[in-house]
């Protein structure tokens, strides 16, 4: 480094450390105080006003008092330094602390992620193996279940000449095993659809017969049906028999939670691009705390001996069916102003046929 480089650094450094506050505490208020009293004692020397009380008052007031009142001034503001220079150490250590908090944090979060997207894996994959054994069980089932059903059916035919007792038994046998075929089904048709692998013949449906065929096969003449349809009702895109399915699942449904001396009643409503068919009955209607679930898998509004017969899967696998063809099933209740007989609605929404455009016809 050159000479006069460094001189200037010393000068520098000599400057900076002058007007470091604790030095300039002392230094100013004794430059002042000699500058001061150097200045009175050259203008007033030999002269008889040295010794004037005015003269001397001058010198204490400027060479005294003003100092200590600067130096008083310099320390309150180094104290505020000191403490503004405490802040700041404080604000850079809670940031550290932050910064380091936040890095532990993200890290172990990082690490639930990674958990728990590998607990999500191995859920998928214990899902789809419970998918896979419940259908090859119930596919095992299927064939003996066939045999069962054909041979009780056979039996039955033979059953004239037996005992009213064991005619009964046949009877009940019979009833129970279609019950279980019926179950079986319905959980094949469920881990099917859930599984991506159910096919659906799509095309224009008329709602009207569907409607007039599902009555007819699940109340028969049992029950008074009130009828609210349109003249006309424009053809609906669906899988003819699946649609089928659903409406008759919501008949059944109607028919078992409501009593047999009221009404049902089915109503369409053309929307817009879609129809909409409604099953209301005038049943005990659905608990609010039921609703909130009721088309989840294995919920039932009643258990126990009393209930009514069944598994808690027709209105999961009902909507599955119905948004599977681009539809929507919605339920309300209560309908009814009998506040003991509330009464449900359930409404299957479909596409109208026309409207649907022509690259989902072919999907
Ligand atoms: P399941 O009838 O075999 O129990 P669902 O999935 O068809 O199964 O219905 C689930 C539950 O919803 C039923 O247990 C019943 O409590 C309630 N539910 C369905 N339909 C009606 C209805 N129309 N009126 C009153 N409750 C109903």
């Amino acid at each position: 480094m050159k000479y006069s480089t460094r001189i200037k650094n010393h000068f520098q450094s000599a400057w900076i450390w002058f007007l470091d506050i604790d030095v300039l505490q002392w230094a100013l208020p004794i430059i002042l105080a000699v500058t001061a009293i150097g200045f009175e004692l050259a203008e007033h020397w030999d002269k008889e006003e040295l010794k004037d009380v005015g003269h001397i008052s001058e010198m204490i007031i400027f060479g005294i008092v003003g100092p200590i009142i600067i130096n008083r001034i310099l320390v309150w503001m180094q104290g505020l330094m000191n403490a503004q220079k405490q802040a700041n150490a404080a604000i850079v250590t809670l940031n550290r602390e932050l910064e380091n908090k936040v890095h532990e944090r993200t890290a172990a979060l990082a690490q639930r992620n990674v958990e728990i997207g590998r607990a999500n894996a191995e859920l998928k994959q214990l899902d789809q193996m419970k998918s896979e054994f419940v259908s090859l069980v119930s596919h095992e089932l299927r064939a003996p279940l066939t045999t069962l059903n054909g041979g009780l059916e056979v039996a039955l035919q033979f059953a004239e000449g037996l005992p009213p007792a064991a005619r009964r038994t046949l009877e009940t046998m019979m009833d129970e095993s279609a019950r279980l075929t019926q179950f079986v089904q319905t959980i094949l048709d469920v881990s099917r659809l859930e599984a991506g692998r159910f096919t659906l013949n799509l095309g224009p449906v008329a709602v009207a017969p569907i409607l007039h065929r599902s009555v007819e096969v699940i109340l028969g003449e049992r029950r008074a049906i009130k009828w609210n349809l349109p003249t006309e009702i424009p053809p609906v895109w669906a899988d003819e028999t699946h649609y089928e399915q659903i409406i008759r699942n919501l008949l059944f449904n109607a028919d078992k939670y409501s009593p047999v001396e009221k009404p049902i009643e089915i109503k369409v409503q053309i929307g817009t691009g879609n129809v909409c068919v409604e099953i209301i009955d005038h049943g005990m209607g659905i608990a609010p705390e039921m609703q909130v679930k009721i088309f989840e898998q294995f919920q039932r509004g009643q258990v126990g001996e009393s209930a009514p017969p069944g598994w808690g899967l027709g209105l999961y696998f009902a909507k599955k069916l119905t948004e599977a063809q681009g539809g929507a099933l919605t339920m309300q209740s209560p309908t009814w102003p009998d506040a003991n007989y509330p009464g449900s609605t359930f409404s299957v929404t479909l596409p109208i046929a026309s409207d649907v455009p022509e690259e989902s016809e072919h999907a």
